[in-house]
């Protein structure tokens, strides 16, 4: 049943219950006063009667109370019958009298025995009548009606008695009347009030039903909705700001899902449910967040591997998979971890030849129900599995191999595969830092004398921290250092002081720069300094203090003669000189070419017009 109808329904029934009570009530009052009334009546009539009869009695008229009973039955409508009957003491002393004075029935029987008045009310469907029995007892009241004057009966005998039907049924059928009419009245009444009611209530339940049609579907995330009323006043207000508020909701999680795809480009859920949606990006990107937080901190590379492992067990709850680092310089597959005591789906020439894996060829994911015998380096035709490549940088790639028993079981595993991409995205520039540490710590790249890196390690790292540079918009301070004729001490005192100096001036480098900073000895005793987001003003104090330190230290030669040195140096800046770090080394080199030649031992930047004018060089 509608809200509307069920509405009409109650009040219908509530106006009902509220009317009907009192008429019933009423009457039910109604007959009784009407059955009141007639008693009254009975009464009395019973009394004219009976007075009659001894006023008869009296005078010596008996004879004529036949006649005096008839009147009384002609001028009383409602004086159905009267008859009298006489007991058996005055049959036996005067006879049986006229034929309506015989006992009649169980009621004159029960009045004559008892000398109790009886009455009743007799009803069926015609008519109603009320039987009033009365007896007619023996007085001595003195004087005249001293009824033992003529009875041969004691004192209080009951001499006969006087019954009488009364027909009330006029009287029924007055109240039945009356009830109608009230209850005709109240009907009326009932149905405008229901009409009323209708016209008023109707357009609410419109309105209600507009709202739950609206707030359905917001709840599958369409905020779309546009709620109408022809009710004005407060409702309208409401429908109004109800309006308003779904059209921020729209708008608000448009908002979330445009700027939420930025961060997960490419949807890690599709739901027609914005809300839905929202929350699940979200969970996403916290998860990966807190992910990214931890393995931030990690000390190696292998240890964000295990983590990476821990998430596709813990969050994935993946049972059968491998992770796979490759070398994309060599091509080389190293099997980092499996689930099943390292045992593989590839055949093993795919370790030596990471062409042979079609995921780490092609790029591109590999689900074996894609084609039959997809990937043609697989151990068995009948394996099931998916394939995710993932390239670190120029040097590393990863791949995960997941096994699954059916086919059912790829297809999960399948829509799993772009959240478990994110999870890589977000350790990729970890990893690939952790790469650039691991070079760092390689002492083949670094200078035997001095400690310092050598080129090979600026040629092999260069492009890797370029690269991170330009994505963290981090810049270098580019310092190329080269001690002022150096040749001099070689020739002079040999090579063995011409090392020292080398090495001291290692020893200086290191004393005065910071942890993210680089010292590279470049060539023989020219050297490259790399100043991680130093200011002009920072770069060029520590620039003055290398070249001041150096300058304050005197060399013992062997000789009792001590030796003092200076150096030049030249500086640049990436990427605002030079937008490629090795561009950047080389406006350094120039701008020390012009210390070199405008009297060296001294600092100089690079200016723009330093390259214009080849001149100088
Ligand atoms: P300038 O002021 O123009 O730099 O003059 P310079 O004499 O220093 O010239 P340059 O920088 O070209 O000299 C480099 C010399 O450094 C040449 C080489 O003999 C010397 N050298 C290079 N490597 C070593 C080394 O490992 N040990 C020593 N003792 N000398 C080296
Ligand atoms: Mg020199
Ligand atoms: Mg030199």
């Amino acid at each position: 049943m509608q809200t509307k109808s069920k509405l009409l329904f109650i009040v219908a029934i509530m106006l009902r219950g509220r009317t009907t009570a009192p008429i019933s009530i009423r009457s039910l009052n109604f007959r009784d006063y009407s059955i009141k009334s007639a008693v009254e009546k009975s009464k009395m009539t019973a009394t004219i009667v009976k007075d009659g009869l001894t006023a008869h009695m009296v005078n010596g008229m008996m004879d004529k109370r036949e006649y005096f009973l008839h009147q009384i039955s002609v001028n009383n409508d409602e004086v159905k019958s009267l008859w009298l009957a006489r007991s058996e003491n005055v049959i036996k002393q005067y006879g049986e009298g006229f034929n309506d004075e015989t006992v009649r029935d169980e009621i004159d029987k029960k009045v004559l025995r008892t000398g109790e008045t009886v009455r009743e009310i007799i009803e069926n469907s015609n008519e109603i009548t009320l039987r009033v029995t009365i007896p007619y007892k023996a007085t001595v009241d003195g004087g005249d009606t001293n009824c033992l004057t003529c009875h041969n009966v004691k004192r209080g005998d009951t001499l006969g008695v006087i019954s009488m039907e009364f027909d009330i049924s006029d009287m029924r059928t007055s109240g039945m009347f009356t009830i109608l009419r009230i209850l005709g009245i109240n009907l009326l009444f009932l149905v405008i009030v229901l009409f009323l009611l209708n016209y008023y209530v109707t357009p609410y339940m419109k309105l209600f039903s507009n709202l739950q049609n609206g707030i359905k579907k917001a709840y599958s995330g369409d905020f779309t909705h546009k709620f109408e009323t022809t009710v004005g006043g407060d409702a309208k207000s409401i429908v109004d700001q109800i309006n308003t508020l779904f059209s921020k909701m729209q708008e608000t999680f448009g908002d979330i899902k445009y700027n939420l795809a930025t961060f997960i480009p490419q949807g890690c859920v599709s739901s027609a449910d914005p809300l839905h949606e929202a929350k699940t990006i979200i969970n996403e990107l916290s998860d990966v967040y807190k992910f990214k937080k931890t393995i931030e901190l990690d000390a190696s590379k292998d240890e964000v591997y295990t983590r990476i492992i821990d998430i596709l067990k813990i969050k994935y709850h993946l049972k059968n998979f491998a992770l796979y680092e490759v070398n994309n310089i060599t091509h080389e597959r190293q099997l980092f971890f499996s689930t099943d005591n390292n045992a593989q789906i590839c055949q093993e020439k795919v370790n030596k030849n990471a062409g042979e894996c079609r995921a780490y060829r092609t790029k591109s994911v590999t689900i074996s129900t894609e084609f039959p015998n997809l990937c043609q380096a697989c151990l068995s035709e009948k394996q099931n599995y998916v394939c995710i490549p993932f390239t670190i940088n120029n040097d590393v790639s990863l791949t995960i191999s997941i096994t699954g028993d059916s086919e059912d079981e790829i297809e999960e595993f399948t829509s799993l595969i772009t959240s478990i991409k994110h999870y890589f995205e977000a350790a990729k520039p970890v990893i690939e830092s952790q790469i650039l540490m691991e070079k760092l710590r390689d002492t083949s790249l670094r200078d035997g004398m001095t400690g310092l890196y050598n080129r090979r390690f600026l040629e092999e790292v260069i492009d890797k921290i370029m690269h991170q540079a330009h994505r963290s918009k981090d810049t270098y301070s580019v310092l190329m250092l080269d001690v002022d004729f150096f040749k001099m001490v070689n020739d002079t005192y040999g090579h063995d002081v011409g090392d020292r100096v080398i090495v001291e001036i290692g020893k200086v480098l290191k004393d005065n720069i910071r942890d993210s900073d680089l010292a590279i000895r470049y060539g023989g005793e020219e050297f490259v300094v790399m100043l991680h987001n130093a200011s002009d003003e920072g770069t060029q104090e520590v620039a003055q203090k290398i070249h001041d330190v150096f300058g304050a230290l005197s060399f013992d030669v062997g000789t009792g003669e001590t030796l003092r040195k200076t150096m030049s140096i030249g500086i640049s800046k990436f990427p605002i000189d030079g937008d490629t770090i090795w561009k950047a080394i080389k406006l350094a080199d120039t701008a020390l070419y012009v210390a070199k030649t405008t009297g060296r031992n001294k600092i100089v930047h690079y200016e723009k017009k330093m390259s214009e004018n080849e001149d100088l060089r």
